[in-house]
């Protein structure tokens, strides 16, 4: 028997090809790179690449953490980084013509600095050859290390975006690698101290109770952070974590009305936002 929740008519979409669609596809592969919206089997694929949007993965497509709810391999000895992988990825920023860029990374826990080096080269090639991008950096926590957060926070990327993932209840079941206060304590050194416009985001639909919802919400807000994204979380495979319900719109709707109430700036909230969704609308409410 499936342990596949059926899905509700909300969460069932039309999938469309374009001419775009398949030039972002071309040069993407073309250039053997990684993109979180392929690695996690993104339900927004379609959309955003017929768009020319998607989002980076660095550092592989390997991770070396387990976060029951992911799609990404996982591996404790995933291979070395590319080195050429920075110059890829800046090439493909320029052809793509993306004016705005959001960059993740796997959890390098297996390297010295986490891959902060990595991602100071990507940022910087980025840069280099596309002067007047903007970028997003959703960062891994680097096991809480203040030095390596630095490294990326200090090149002061548009948007600095850690996600939160869940309610800290449900932590050690779902991402047992992970620390709730020391993700928070990320969000608040890159509000406090670089000053940056800080993001953050979650899913919803694993067990969690409303009222837990809001108190992440409080939590962030209190963290300095003010632009946040609230999704459905959908199980990828049937060894992954099981979805507990399907998170009806309204309740959506009522958590970006209390974000917002909270004073968050930009609020995506439904089914199908994850935390690169529309990630260019952060910029002009900074
Ligand atoms: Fe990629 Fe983000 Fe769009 Fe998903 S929402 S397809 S991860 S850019
Ligand atoms: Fe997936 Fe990130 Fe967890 Fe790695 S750390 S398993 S990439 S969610």
């Amino acid at each position: 028997k499936s342990n596949f929740k059926r899905k509700p008519e909300w969460l069932k979409q039309r999938l469309s090809g374009s001419a775009t669609f398949a030039s972002t596809k071309r040069l993407i592969s073309g250039h053997g790179l990684n993109t979180v919206c392929r690695s996690a089997l993104c339900p927004n694929l379609h959309e955003c690449w017929s768009s020319g949007t998607a989002t980076f993965l660095l550092l592989g497509n390997t991770c070396t953490r387990s976060c029951r709810f992911c799609a990404v391999a996982t591996s404790r000895t995933p291979p070395q980084p590319d080195k050429k992988e920075p110059g890829k990825i800046a090439e493909a920023v320029k052809g793509m013509q993306l004016s705005h860029v959001v960059l993740t990374s796997v959890n390098r826990d297996d390297l010295p600095d986490g891959g902060a080096s990595a991602w100071k080269s990507t940022v910087l090639a980025i840069r280099e050859h596309n002067p007047e991008v903007s970028i997003e950096c959703l960062i891994p926590d680097f096991e809480g290390r203040a030095h390596d957060q630095s490294t990326v926070m200090e090149l002061r990327p548009e948007v600095l975006n850690h996600n939160i993932e869940t309610v800290p209840s449900l932590y050690a079941k779902v991402r047992p690698q992970a620390d709730y206060k020391q993700s928070l304590a990320l969000l608040q050194r890159a509000s406090s101290s670089f000053s940056l416009a800080v993001k953050s985001g979650l899913m919803v639909g694993m067990g969690e109770t409303e009222d837990e919802v809001y108190a992440v919400i409080d939590d962030l807000y209190n963290s300095g952070c003010k632009h946040l994204t609230i999704g459905q979380y959908l199980q990828p495979s049937a060894a992954h974590f099981p979805v507990a319900d399907y998170i009806n719109p309204d309740q959506f709707k009522l958590y970006r009305a209390y974000a917002i109430e909270k004073g968050f700036r930009t609020v995506q909230s439904g089914p199908f936002v994850r935390s690169s969704y529309h990630a260019e609308e952060c910029l002009s409410n900074t």
